[in-house]
């Protein structure tokens, strides 16, 4: 493959790793049908020249939105509509704002308000940007039943090619199912100029599927849910090459950034071809929005998505660890999840119980399927105690890639975080290993976590 000297490729030469862009077909795996929406994927530094002619595959109007905001607009936004206007494009530039200064637009029902106050419907919509504005273009690309695509600027999660949307709806992290964009251009140069931060919080969402991946194999066991191992292992490849230099993105070597955002893209595409986020995100993603949550509520600053998900990777992998060890006095299901508590929700405890009531009957559910029979119990320990990931390595890999790893890298304190483990599994149904760990008597151990989140490695 050509590439220039700075690690990028033309347009013409590059080649996305995956071949099944806007197909459909029969997976051998699962045996049931994948539709895979996104159509094309350029990561050349020309890219931009192709968007026109992108747009026109997705719809026959010459008129579309770019949303963006300050910096997103500074780096990218304003090409993109240079390129559009050689095209014949009549687009709507709306650039949100900060809501405070040295902040950032969040994605959440009033922001989604304001941008459909700014502009008429349109029959197509652009993202310039990352997480945020990916997911503000998805909300509002469904609310008004249109296509959209992305021009991202930044490797910093795993939603652009997912159908996923994860706004604040008054005040609680909720779960929107959309549709994905139809494309994703993106330029080498931009993605590692992107922001060091962002870069290794792409990293933390990346490394989250080591452990969401058995959340969503334990599911199916116990409560025989949808699973595919073809939409889990998608991303095996580029994940075995990323993890083997993590401190390549630490240099923002651009083929290793390149590389990260391609699998960024094949675990957003695995997503969407199971139709649940659960192949990439369980038990980890729900101590990030509890950060999120309380921050919030509180009136503070939270860090990044993929900074806090990889923290909560490596308390997902020592639980992995705990409940799966050799000599672990299950599996006979013999403790409760913590009960619901309104005083630490505060504000948020009224939206958050429906949510927690629902958590509490899952987990009836999960003791009365392991306590049928000892059949599933050690179905369960027999396929997931060789699949657990070591936390020493996934610390190991996040710290040589300048990515967060302690505590104080997140800006959380040691009683706030304990009170974290305490309560985020109540935010969502969806079982993972925390309710598992709490649920066999092995409990989230403080202690234990917080030795595993200091600077030094264990
Ligand atoms: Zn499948
Ligand atoms: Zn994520």
């Amino acid at each position: 493959m050509l590439t220039r000297d700075d690690g990028s490729m033309a347009s013409s030469t590059y080649h996305f790793p995956f071949d099944g862009l806007g197909t459909s077909f029969r997976c051998s795996a699962c045996g049931e049908y994948h539709t895979v929406h996104l159509r094309y994927v350029d990561c050349s530094s020309d890219c931009l020249q192709s968007l026109p002619r992108q747009v026109a595959l997705c719809v026959r109007d010459r008129e579309l939105v770019l949303l963006a905001d300050t910096r997103t607009y500074d780096i990218v936004g304003r090409e993109a509509i240079r390129a559009l206007d050689g095209g014949g494009y009549k687009t709507h530039c709306v650039i949100l704002p900060d809501p405070s200064p040295g902040g950032s637009p969040v994605c959440d029902d009033q922001t989604l308000a304001w941008i459909k106050g700014q502009v008429l419907k349109c029959p197509f919509v652009l993202a310039a940007g990352s997480g945020v504005l990916n997911d503000l273009a998805k909300w509002l690309a469904l609310d008004w039943n249109v296509p959209y695509g992305v021009v991202a600027t930044a490797p910093s999660m795993n939603g652009y090619a997912s159908d996923n949307i994860a706004p604040t709806v008054k005040g609680v992290k909720t779960l929107i199912t959309g549709r994905g964009p139809l494309f994703v251009l993106a330029r080498p140069k931009d993605l590692a100029n992107a922001p060091a931060p962002m870069i290794a919080a792409g990293l933390g969402d990346f490394i989250a599927k080591s452990v969401s991946a058995l959340d969503w194999r334990m599911n199916h066991i116990v409560f025989n849910e949808f699973y595919c191992a073809y939409c889990v292992e998608l991303i095996q490849h580029v994940e075995d090459r990323l993890l083997a230099h993590p401190e390549m993105l630490k240099q923002r070597e651009v083929s290793a950034v390149r590389m990260l955002f391609e699998g960024l893209l094949l675990a957003g595409i695995g997503m969407s071809m199971a139709g649940t986020s659960a192949p990439a995100s369980g038990g980890e993603h729900l101590i990030s929005h509890t950060l999120d949550m309380k921050a919030l509520a509180d009136g503070r600053p939270h860090d990044l998505h993929g900074r806090q998900v990889g923290v909560g990777t490596i308390v997902a992998a020592v639980l992995y660890d705990q409940v799966f060890s050799e000599g672990t006095p299950w599996p006979d299901p013999c403790g409760t999840i913590p009960a619901f508590s309104p005083i630490y929700w505060g504000t948020l405890a009224e939206a958050v119980r429906p949510y927690a009531e629902k958590k509490r009957r899952k987990a009836e559910r999960a003791v009365a399927r392991l306590t049928e029979g000892r059949e599933r119990r050690q179905n369960l320990r027999d396929t997931l105690t060789p699949l657990r990931r070591d936390p020493y390595a996934i610390k190991a890999v996040l710290k040589d890639a300048g990515a967060a790893h302690t505590l104080d890298d997140i800006g959380v304190d040691h009683e706030a975080f304990n009170a974290v483990l305490l309560h985020a599994h109540e935010i969502r149904e969806r079982f993972t290993i925390i309710d598992l760990a709490w649920l066999t008597g092995v409990g989230v151990n403080p202690a234990v976590i917080n030795a595993w989140l200091r600077s030094e490695m264990p």
